[in-house]
């Protein structure tokens, strides 16, 4: 039935037809019918009388059920669509307000860790650790220096003792 839409001369009546959508369906007794003029193919012509014969309507009749059920269609699938737009358009401000807030932490040292530190703690070493300036293994026993972080998050960091002299030279 739909396949009529797809032929050019029907095109026709569709934008008459397309200013109701969106607005409450009239109540029946509001309704004015409108005399809608269309030309169809003749094979059209035909299906529609055969149609309507097996329905028990008149060819008319069969006419407006078929575009009322269709604009119904059209109708609730504008709806929904517009409504999945919405939460479409919701969600990716979600997703982008997110995004603009884990950018928005202050990370004045992006790239260099060691400038987050806030203090460098003298410790002696008893598990082996790395070097975050020079990367050399400073091994049990060894004088270094621990980074003192005020983010509990951040990552650990050690200065060997030749690297944390440095800082106080
Ligand atoms: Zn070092």
């Amino acid at each position: 039935m739909t396949k009529m839409w797809q032929t050019g001369a029907e095109l026709a009546v569709i934008p008459d037809m397309t200013k109701k959508r969106g607005r409450k369906p009239m109540a029946k007794r509001d309704r004015k019918d409108q005399l809608v003029q269309t030309r169809v193919p003749g094979e059209l012509s035909e299906t529609l009388r055969e149609a309507a014969k097996q329905n028990r309507v008149t060819v008319s009749q069969l006419i407006r059920n078929v575009l009322e059920d269709t604009f119904d269609l059209v109708d609730n699938v504008v709806g929904e669509a517009v409504q999945l737009g919405h939460s479409v358009r919701r969600d990716a401000l979600k997703i982008a307000e997110s995004a603009k807030g884990r950018g928005r932490r202050p990370s004045p040292s992006a790239g260099d860790p060691l400038a987050d530190v806030e203090a460098w703690q003298d410790v002696l070493i008893n598990k082996d650790v790395v070097c975050a300036q020079c990367a050399r293994l400073v091994g049990r026993g060894e004088k270094a220096a621990f980074g003192v972080s005020s983010d509990p998050a951040a990552p650990k960091l050690w200065l060997c003792a030749v690297c944390a002299g440095r800082l106080s030279a």
